[in-house]
């Protein structure tokens, strides 16, 4: 017979004979997570909870043997040990192709890593519009990491020889588990005189608006509303999925009417130029815009940890070793914007997001700004707390800013609070210019050295800002047990990940309604060119 498949009262497939359901629940343990109801006369087998698990216990055990063993034969895996093996098989799945079948495309985008279990693969690549043979790769070897590695499309067509048995990684879990340092990799450029691949534009080339579908809350007082994540002064960031291959992605979403109301076309537009640029592992990614007569949308990575705020209100401060984690990848963040001649300007835990793996992100450029080195600019921006005197004072800034903001950051991390604070912003700014620093009596020496040397009045001495840049904040004792070249490639062990909780992809957000009147429409045409 036929099955219809439901969710949220949407259709999600049909199942026939021969197809199988109902295990995600049992194996765990959670509610069902879709409706499945007869559409014809149906016959089905079923098999209680216990039995079910046992056999696929049995099953994955033997398959995990196995498995392990033939990793250990892979010529090119053969350094890595039984925990990063372990890591490996974890996280993979296992794909079969038939003969002629394209697995990986020349200027595709690349999201896999593939290690042939079973055939052959025939590696070619398009010179002047001729498909040239580099290569064939038998089982045990691996193939699609260069792309993820230098973070470019596919640099070669990877095509099946015969059938082939493939197990897949995700881009994400490859960086996460795999140490590319102890990777044998194929160096092709022997072979081939290669061009330089063109830099990966925005993954989203393929993202469609209309592909997108909001996520519903499972459960709760919201049961059945889209997912909220946030509300900003601006925004509303909403939680979205596609169709088809069900990734989840942050989709803000502004009034184009309050945009304009408020002043705001420069920043937005900015906004957007800048996070379209930005391809860096510390900072959000846009994979697309769209707009409409009422709204414009971008449409974000989602970074399903939740907001550091909201992590740093749960336990009220941060140990050091969490503290330096965040504000390491928040350096790392800056190297690759100053790089750029862009300032953050918003620096603040509520801009600072944690990804699934536990590593920290900013988002929200609204205040970013593009400065030529040696000017300065005199708008006043930032969130009280977090202004350096020179911007309260208008005496003209730059990007010693950044450093000032991230003395205060380290300290309300460690604090729970930052170390000029009032209701007042008149208040707050009086006690900037005053700069008394208090630490409390559990900050450690390095903690407070590293605060006292961000948060210098005078930018000409501020740490980061002075001879060596960046280096010297790296440098800082504070920070020396801290193993940078590793944090760029995410193989630090994030200790955030503590504070991430399990179970639906909102559960690290606060909740909200859906209330949003659909906003007015707008028709000035300052987004032109959004
Ligand atoms: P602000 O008032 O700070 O300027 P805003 O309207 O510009 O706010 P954002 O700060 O970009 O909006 O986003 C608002 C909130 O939405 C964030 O604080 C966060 O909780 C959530 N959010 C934003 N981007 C993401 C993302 N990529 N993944 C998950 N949640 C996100
Ligand atoms: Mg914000």
């Amino acid at each position: 017979g036929e099955l219809r498949v439901t969710q949220a009262g949407r259709d999600l497939r049909t199942l026939t004979s021969g197809d199988v359901f109902g295990e995600l629940a049992i194996l765990y343990n959670c509610k069902r997570t879709a409706t499945v109801k007869a559409k014809t006369v149906v016959r089905l087998w079923c098999m209680e909870r216990q039995t079910y698990r046992t056999i696929i216990t049995n099953k994955s055990k033997k398959k995990r043997e196995q498995l392990m063993g033939f990793l250990k034969t892979s010529r090119t895996l053969k350094d890595l040990n039984d925990v990063q093996l372990s890591k490996i098989i974890d996280s993979m799945e296992e794909v079969k192709y038939q003969d002629k079948n394209v697995i990986v495309r020349e200027g595709d985008e690349a999201n896999t890593f593939y290690i042939i279990l079973k055939g052959e693969v025939l590696v070619t690549k398009n010179v002047n519009g001729h498909q040239k043979q580099i290569r064939s790769m038998g089982k045990g070897e691996h193939f699609g990491e260069q792309a993820l590695i230098r973070e470019v499309l596919r640099t070669a067509t990877c095509t099946a020889d015969g059938p082939v048995t493939c197990f897949s990684i995700d881009k994400e879990v490859f960086e996460e588990t795999i140490p590319v340092e102890h990777l044998e990799l194929f160096d092709d450029s022997k072979v081939l005189q290669e061009a330089d691949a063109p830099e990966k534009s925005s993954p989203s080339s393929s993202l469609k608006f209309k592909d997108l579908v909001p996520v519903l809350y499972q459960e709760g007082r919201y049961q059945g509303e889209a997912v909220t994540l946030g509300v900003g002064g601006f925004g509303r960031v909403e939680l979205v999925t596609t169709v088809h291959h069900g990734k989840y992605y942050a989709m803000k979403r502004v009034s184009k009417k309050h945009i304009v109301a408020k002043r705001q076309e420069e920043h937005v537009m900015f906004e957007k130029k800048i996070l379209k640029a930005i391809q860096s592992d510390f900072i959000v990614r846009l994979h697309a815009a769209f707009k409409d007569t009422r709204y414009i949308y971008m449409i974000m990575e989602f970074c399903g940890g939740g907001e550091i705020w909201t992590k740093l209100k749960e336990v009220g401060r941060f140990g050091e070793p969490v503290a330096i984690f965040c504000t390491a990848c928040v350096v790392e963040a800056y190297a690759y914007l100053h790089k750029k001649s862009i300032m953050y300007r918003d620096l603040k835990p509520e801009n600072l997001m944690l990804d699934a793996r536990g590593y920290v992100k900013l988002v929200d450029f609204g205040f970013a700004k593009e400065l030529v080195r040696g000017e300065k600019t005199y708008s006043f921006v930032g969130t009280p707390e977090y202004m350096a005197p020179e911007i309260i004072q208008n005496q003209g800034h730059d990007f010693a800013v950044d450093f000032w903001s991230l003395g205060i950051l380290v300290f309300e991390l460690l604090v729970g609070s930052p170390p000029f604070s009032s209701s007042e912003p008149q208040k707050i700014y009086a006690k900037i210019l005053d700069g008394v620093l208090k630490y409390p009596p559990y900050m450690s020496e390095a903690a407070k050295s590293i605060i006292s040397k961000l948060c210098r009045p005078r930018p000409g001495q501020r740490l980061g800002n002075t001879k060596n840049g960046i280096k010297d904040v790296r440098h800082h004792r504070w920070f020396s047990n801290m193993n940078w070249h590793k944090l760029r490639v995410g193989q630090v062990d994030a200790p955030t990940i503590r504070l991430i909780r399990k179970g639906p992809c909102y559960i690290n957000f606060d909740r909200f309604p859906y209330d949003q009147p659909k906003a007015d429409e707008e028709f000035s045409g300052w987004d032109r060119d959004f």
